[in-house]
């Protein structure tokens, strides 16, 4: 087992978590900041994850502000932090996140800088994971199960989808 493969067990950081919820309600700059402070804060080959996640969403945040340069330069940036790790690591599926990207930019370069305002947000998709994070259901009080982006309670069908979160929250 190599560093990387070790490196792949184990719970995500809590602001990495933070961060990939953020990512996939494109909440790209919030998400941005929560995986900058997880990497800053974890001591472990694993921030190089985090850094390259987090460079994902730099670049999506370009494209969103029509910064064509800035999201290629990013996204080659992000290529070395990203690769040689496990198709899934703490969770994460990472591989799906390298394909989802890379198609991300290859849109964006088929658009080029002039056409980069007709970019569809539908090329950032939401990157997967599974983790433990326990949820009550504000219905019946039972927990309920988190996958992605949705969140369903087994009791009461009670369910709610990322986007929903800010409610949740304060
Ligand atoms: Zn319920």
């Amino acid at each position: 087992m190599n560093v990387k493969e070790s490196e792949c067990n184990g719970e995500l950081h809590p602001k990495a978590l933070e961060g990939l919820w953020l990512f996939n309600q494109r909440k790209f700059f919030e998400a941005h900041e929560e995986l900058e402070t997880a990497w800053r804060e974890e001591t472990g080959e694993i921030r190089n994850l985090y850094r390259g996640i987090l460079q994902v969403a730099v670049t999506y945040l370009h494209i969103t502000r029509r910064n064509y340069d800035g999201a290629i330069k990013v996204y080659g940036r992000s290529q070395k932090w990203l690769k040689d790790w496990a198709e899934i690591c703490r969770g994460i599926q990472v591989e799906r996140l390298r394909v989802d990207a890379k198609l991300a930019l290859q849109e964006l370069e088929r658009l080029g800088k002039e056409n980069i305002a007709q970019f569809d947000v539908a090329f950032f998709k939401p990157i997967q994971w599974s983790e433990s994070r326990i949820w009550i259901c504000d219905k019946c009080g039972n927990e309920m199960y988190a996958k992605n982006c949705k969140i369903s309670c087994p009791n009461c069908g009670n369910r709610f989808d990322c986007s929903d979160l800010n409610i949740y929250f304060d």
